[in-house]
């Protein structure tokens, strides 16, 4: 009998892209699309808008794999921390950039099906 015990799950390549595909995108993270992790609803009033349910990974792992963060549109407001990007073309928020890290939009991943994710209520509108 062996008992099980929670190793950390292998990191799964993801990709994403935005609604006409100017875009494209591809990063690690743990499996999430089954509620094994924790996905980020905001509170806040742009998130709220947008719908914009979030993953953070460092900026390091994340890749372009068409177009380029600066070839999308920015969008800064309230405190300017973090900084929001869509694509000029189709309006799709794509990402999010704040210091070292990269806040992905799972909506902008192809195949998952959102009543499956496991939402966690992220408090930006007191927290930003
Ligand atoms: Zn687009």
């Amino acid at each position: 009998m062996s008992s099980q015990t929670d190793a950390p799950a292998e990191p799964k390549q993801y990709s994403g892209a935005c609604h006409c595909g100017k875009f494209k995108y591809t990063f690690p993270h743990a499996p999430f699309e089954n509620g094994e992790a924790d996905v980020f609803s905001c509170n806040c009033s742009l998130c709220t808008a947008k719908g914009l349910l979030l993953l953070r990974i460092p900026a390091k792992d994340f890749t372009f794999t068409a177009g380029t963060l600066d070839e999308l549109t920015r969008y800064e407001w309230n405190t300017g921390k973090y900084l929001h990007h869509f694509c000029p073309v189709c309006g799709t928020e794509a990402v999010l950039t704040y210091d070292e890290m990269v806040t992905v939009n799972v909506r902008t991943v192809p195949g998952l099906d959102l009543e499956k994710l496991k939402l966690k209520k992220f408090d930006g509108a007191n927290l930003l």
